[in-house]
């Protein structure tokens, strides 16, 4: 098929603007899924997307339109990738960008424009992408359209004469959206020559084949058997397989120039992949690709496997994530309670939700994570700048001569009526003002400098809550600013229990520190002897809890009986304390990790 009847587009918006539900329509329409196969949100296939009905991943798909059957010639090869929305997976938006000559970006009707609307389509601009904007939900009875329609006219490069109304969920316009997507998305113009140029958009392990590729070439084509190199890993390997999602794998003995489709090439070791890098011929030197930029990890936390039998399986589990999500980082780290672990980087909060709960379902190792803490910069006394992502490494006060840390530029929109509620929020969070915006029809354009750490808690829930939801927050970070922290460190008889130490801004820490010392006193088991809890700063103690002696007997209540019985108890004593870190002489249960880090 000539390249002029391809189109390679992604559809983005915001979360729960219709994306997935539009890609249900188009599979649907191109007769790509049999009716009676179809559910909601088909291409949302991880379990856990479908829980939390969010897209995590991005998926690739070839559609032919019109449906074969119905017309011989002037068939359409699309390939569609429906992208997640929500703010960490932004990295994931920009790499199937990259694959992409147009975007299809869509706007719900009764929300309108918002601020990730916005950082989406300037995305696909930096990208040179065709916009066609969709607004969605046409059905739903209090829409303002026309509003709508003014707020996209603000944006440059969207021609509003493209605006197609739809709704995604009865299947209106949706064939409009597809014959725009033929006349205004432009095909590739991809060279077909010896010299291979393709780029890595996603990866993912696979137990028979290894590493699999997903590839969008720009020029030269590939077929099963042709030696490839890896730019930047600077490794060649033999093609084995090639394929696409249609959505089903259909496997194929060639691609070329301006398609998009996944290869394997018994590539086992997983670290010279980084998606990202180019692919070209053995004997070419042509430059790398301009890739997208790897995101920075905006929050960090340490991860240990519950029993530390499983170590080595979360090392795996971890490399093969990092795999399909070249935003997770990770490097080793140990803690004196839980043991070898990993420290981790991730985007912000969902992010590492997800990775918690991927390897859990996914790899099946319970997991313990600490608290999470942004990257601090310490400026020290000896004039030597570092940066801490964890509280261990936490330099002593005396050699510290000042503290700073990351900022972001926060965008929130917002109606009206909110703005007050939400200026509250922004305050209370340390929160700068930079401007205020009053847009067209009622919204309102927030600009706030904020600390990265007060808006990595709970910050995007507190807004969602204070503006019934329709509250928008995207940003970009801003660098590092002066500030005063302090490490706080929580002890059991005199001890520090590394993992339960954190950084904190020196003010309101006296309220939780007591509450975590609660929560302790409550979760351990008395002891022979008084136990003491203690919180503290440097070697100040700000808050103190104790639990007094006591001996525990556990057969005490099966007096007379049967000595079986007994043993049975003992025994099962013996058990729980597997379950158990050592402090001093004190077992602490690795439920109290998980109870105090929730
Ligand atoms: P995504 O987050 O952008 O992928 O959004 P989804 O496709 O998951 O849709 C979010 C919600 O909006 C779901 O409950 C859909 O059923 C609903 N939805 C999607 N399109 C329409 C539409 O055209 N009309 C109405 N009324 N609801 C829609
Ligand atoms: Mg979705």
């Amino acid at each position: 098929m000539l390249q002029k009847n391809i189109r390679n587009f992604s559809i983005i918006a915001h979360i729960d603007h219709g994306k997935s539900t539009l890609a249900d329509r188009i599979l649907e329409i191109t007769g790509a899924i049999n009716s009676r196969l179809m559910k909601n949100q088909f291409l949302d296939q991880m379990d856990l997307e479908q829980e939390k009905g969010i897209t995590i991943k991005s998926q690739a798909v070839r559609l032919l339109y019109p449906n074969k059957k119905l017309f011989n010639e002037n068939i359409y090869k699309f390939n569609l990738i429906d992208t997640p929305g929500h703010v960490d997976f932004q990295y994931e938006v920009n790499r199937a960008l990259s694959a992409c000559e147009g975007a299809l970006l869509i706007i719900d009707a009764s929300q309108g424009v918002e601020s990730q609307t916005i950082t989406n389509a300037n995305l696909a601009i930096q990208n040179n992408l065709k916009i066609i904007p969709i607004i969605n939900k046409v059905d739903l009875s209090v829409i303002n359209t026309k509003k709508i329609i003014e707020d996209l006219r603000n944006i440059n490069n969207i021609d509003v004469n493209d605006i197609i109304l739809a709704s995604a969920k009865l299947g209106i316009g949706i064939k409009s959206i597809l014959n725009k997507i033929i006349s205004k998305i432009p095909p590739p113009k991809g060279i077909i020559t010896n010299t291979l140029s393709a780029l890595i958009i996603d990866s993912w392990y696979d137990d028979y084949k290894g590493v699999i590729l997903l590839i969008r070439i720009f020029d030269g084509f590939i077929n099963i058997g042709k030696k490839i190199k890896l730019i930047n890993a600077d490794k060649i390997f033999q093609i084995k397989d090639i394929g696409v999602f249609t959505p089903e794998k259909k496997m194929l003995t060639q691609l070329s120039a301006g398609e998009v489709g996944f290869i394997s090439a018994n590539i086992k070791h997983i670290y010279n992949i980084r998606v990202g890098d180019t692919i070209t011929s053995i004997n070419s030197d042509i430059e790398s690709i301009k890739g997208f930029v790897p995101h920075q990890s905006m929050v960090f936390s340490s991860c240990f496997p519950h029993s530390s039998d499983n170590y080595n399986q979360l090392k795996e589990a971890l490399q093969k994530l990092s795999l399909n999500d070249s935003s997770l980082q990770f490097e080793n780290t140990s803690s004196q309670v839980l043991g070898l672990g990993f420290r981790c980087g991730f985007l912000g909060l969902l992010h590492m939700e997800i990775i918690k709960e991927r390897i859990e379902r996914e790899f099946k190792i319970n997991l313990i994570l600490t608290s999470p803490t942004v990257k601090y910069k310490i400026y020290l006394k000896d004039e030597k700048n570092i940066y801490i992502d964890n509280p261990i490494k936490m330099p002593s006060v005396d050699k510290i001569h000042s503290y700073f840390e990351p900022y972001i530029k926060a965008q929130i929109c917002s109606p009206k009526v909110y703005i007050g509620s939400i200026i509250k929020l922004c305050n209370e969070k340390r929160g700068r003002e930079i401007e205020i915006q009053y847009l067209n029809g009622g919204n309102v354009n927030l600009i706030y400098a904020l600390p990265l750490s007060e808006v990595i808690s709970d910050f995007f829930d507190k807004l969602k809550k204070l503006s019934k939801g329709y509250g928008n927050f995207s940003y970009t970070m801003m660098g590092y600013e002066k500030t005063k922290l302090v490490k706080i460190e929580i002890l059991i008889n005199h001890k520090a229990i590394d993992a339960l130490s954190f950084i904190s801004y020196d003010y309101k820490i006296l309220h939780k520190c007591r509450e975590i010392l609660k929560k302790i006193k409550v979760l351990i088991k008395k002891e022979q002897y008084a136990i003491i809890l203690q919180a503290v700063i440097g070697n100040k103690i700000i808050a103190r809890e104790s639990i007094t002696a006591y001996k525990k007997d556990v057969t005490a209540k099966c007096y007379g009986g049967d000595i079986t019985r007994k043993r049975k108890l003992i025994e099962k004593q013996k058990k729980g304390k597997k379950k158990m870190s050592k402090i001093g002489k004190i077992n602490l249960p690795n439920s109290l990790f998980l109870e105090i880090l929730k």
